[in-house]
């Protein structure tokens, strides 16, 4: 990532960051907000219009309830206080890719408010508030590149506009570029549980807008903020609040002040740049939207919809740190999206010892699959084949070198364990008879280490091991093969 280079650690020290995010997550539904349009993605271009999204004068907008009800159990799940009735607004102002010239969202009585997530923060928990979290719809797409003449035209595709969204602000809660990560990490892993967005930022079903300041450390007043805009990662967004900050340090100790604006992130460049002056609230003219009832979820559909409610990722860790007695990290590895903590317990469930399950996940597994680049989703061996593994392990039945191969050999062919461990069928010798005779013969095969052992050099014995496993074609229980070897040698 580029810095500034010129700022010297004192001088950074003296200042501490304010940020706070607006995260815009896309609903599920099939339809559209306010009309029976799909929402599919990567259809053709503005073929899934109609007058009411695109606008056409005299088209009335029918809210779509699937959305409200997945807002409010995204609301619950982030622990908002849902408002009973809340007000849809028009946000006016004009853009190419907004043919009514105003969006319908929320503005002084959003759906909810006063929400909070507990992030990880050093070695405890910290508290980041959810000022409110509303119901909009998204605008079109103008699309500045991919065509022959996009160097003189742009082009719109509203398959996009009247799209169903949730926008969750945060309060300016997060004190560094770290804590937004974990914050965003954690609200999606949260969004994904409910099921109410897939959350892809590729297809910009999840996109994320940052505001941030800096101040002296020990000033209560918040400075001067910018807000940067459209950043496709997690990762950038972390890389330009780092670059930002340093920006903003720079310009204060230079004796400039810092303009209140929207800015863009550069990626390949590591840096920020000023896009705009940043709007007020009152620029945009809010009202009522006359075209819609108020929206209103009595208490009775509030519960209905708590009850949809999944265990969110938070307690379900805790629950299984608690119920296999597995480490805090192995539990946020298996619970990284919902279906893998699902198969997981299925798995761990059906197997003799839960714990070792969570072992190979942790040892065997998750190391292959970094080497291979691949999702713990994409993994070749199921979380099944893990516990079926565990299980020939827990019999005795294979060594651990045993499974280790195995495991390879499933991640080169790309089968499950199972199927592997069809195939090959490895052979553990059990039988301490054909094993003392291995090692007997090892042991004649070598007097010059047997002298060392005896003479007290104790460590020889894992030349022993290794000649006896060698000797057995890696078939030999290595358990056994030590304690037999142990009495021979004395
Ligand atoms: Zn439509």
């Amino acid at each position: 990532m580029a810095t500034l280079t010129q700022l010297s650690a004192a001088v950074r020290e003296k200042y501490g960051p304010v940020i706070g995010l607006e995260v815009h997550v896309q609903l599920l539904t099939a339809t559209k907000i306010f009309c029976g349009c799909s929402t599919a993605f990567g259809a053709p271009p503005n073929t899934n219009v109609c007058p009411v999204c695109l606008g056409l004068p005299g088209a009335l907008p029918v809210l779509n309830r699937k959305a409200a009800e997945f807002a409010v159990l995204a609301a619950q799940a982030l622990n908002c206080q849902v408002r009973e009735t809340s007000i849809f607004a028009r946000k006016n102002y004009f853009y190419p890719d907004l043919p009514k010239g105003y969006q319908i969202s929320q503005y002084d009585r959003p759906l909810a408010e006063h929400g909070y997530i507990e992030i990880a923060a050093g070695s405890g928990r910290k508290r980041i508030g959810i000022t409110r979290l509303h119901l909009e719809e998204d605008a079109g797409k103008s699309l500045h590149e991919g065509f022959l003449d996009s160097a003189t035209n742009s082009y719109i595709d509203l398959n996009r506009s009247g799209v169903p969204l949730i926008e969750i602000v945060s309060e300016p809660d997060m004190r560094s570029p770290d804590e937004a990560y974990e914050y965003l990490t954690l609200l999606k892993e949260i969004i994904l549980y409910t099921g109410v967005s897939d959350c892809n930022m590729e297809e910009g079903s999840l996109r994320c807008d940052a505001n941030i300041s800096v101040r002296p450390k020990g000033q209560e007043r918040f400075g001067t903020k910018t807000e940067i805009k459209n950043v496709n990662s997690f990762r950038f967004i972390r890389e330009a609040l780092e670059y930002e900050i340093e920006r903003q340090i720079e310009a204060i100790e230079g004796g400039g002040r810092i303009e209140q604006e929207t800015r863009l992130y550069n990626p390949a460049e590591g840096k920020t740049f000023g896009m705009r002056s940043k709007e007020q609230a009152h620029d945009y003219r809010y009202f009522p939207e006359p075209d819609l009832l108020p929206l209103v979820v009595d208490a009775n559909w509030q519960a209905e919809i708590r009850r949809m409610l999944p265990e969110l990722p938070e307690t379900r860790r805790s629950r299984m740190v608690a119920q296999y007695g597995i480490t805090e990290y192995d539990a946020s590895v298996l619970t990284a999206n919902k279906s893998l903590a699902d198969q997981f317990e299925e798995a761990a469930k059906a197997a003799k010892n839960a714990k070792r399950v969570a072992n190979l996940v942790q040892s065997e597994l998750v190391g292959r699959l970094k080497a291979k680049g691949l999702d713990i989703e994409k993994s070749p061996i199921s979380m099944k084949g893990v516990a079926m593994s565990a299980d020939l392990l827990e019999a005795n039945a294979i060594s651990s070198k045993m499974l280790k191969d195995l495991y390879d050999k499933a991640f080169v062919a790309g089968e499950d364990f199972p199927a592997v461990y069809e195939r090959e069928k490895p052979q553990q010798i059990t039988d301490s008879t054909t094993i003392e005779k291995i090692i007997d013969e090892v042991i004649a095969a070598n007097p010059k280490q047997l002298e060392q052992y005896r003479a007290g050099k104790t460590t020889v014995i894992g030349f022993f091991v290794g000649q006896v496993m060698k000797a057995s074609k890696g078939q030999a229980n290595p358990g056994m093969v030590n304690e037999l070897l142990r009495k021979k040698l004395q």
